[in-house]
């Protein structure tokens, strides 16, 4: 499974796809989303989001 972004925790701070290798994250309209074709499961992003909205 890709990472999975809950919308309704994401502010839209962009601080996961920064930290993403794999330029997997893209911030739309305020809400991150992700690329589960380029996620490999790193959960780098889990771990940089400062509001716990990104699960693997
Ligand atoms: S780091 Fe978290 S709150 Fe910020 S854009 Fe990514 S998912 Fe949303
Ligand atoms: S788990 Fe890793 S590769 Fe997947 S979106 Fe998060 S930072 Fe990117």
């Amino acid at each position: 499974m890709a990472a999975r972004v809950i919308k309704a925790l994401c502010i839209g701070c962009g601080v996961c796809a920064q930290m993403c290798p794999h330029g997997a994250i893209a911030v739309l309209v305020k809400t991150a989303s992700v690329d589960s074709m380029l996620c490999d499961e790193c959960e780098e992003c889990v771990f940089a989001c400062p509001n716990g909205a990104i699960t693997i």
